[in-house]
């Protein structure tokens, strides 16, 4: 039995932008062309985290005169 590796040697690791888990590149949700760039372990992180810039936008116009 041997454990199967994540990622081959070598492969550059990236840490989702919405949870911090470390995942490899190749392994990574990018969105290309989407409004918020960045790396995510998966779409759903994806989708979170841009739930959470337009909630965090939407706040912070509110806040402003
Ligand atoms: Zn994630």
């Amino acid at each position: 039995m041997t454990d199967k590796p994540i990622a081959p040697p070598g492969e550059p690791m990236i840490s989702c932008d919405a949870c911090r888990k470390e995942v490899p590149l190749s392994a990574a949700f990018t969105p290309e062309g989407a409004e918020y760039i960045g790396h995510y372990c998966g779409i759903e992180c994806y989708q979170a985290f841009v739930a959470e810039a337009k909630r965090r936008e939407a706040a912070g116009r509110a806040g402003k005169p």
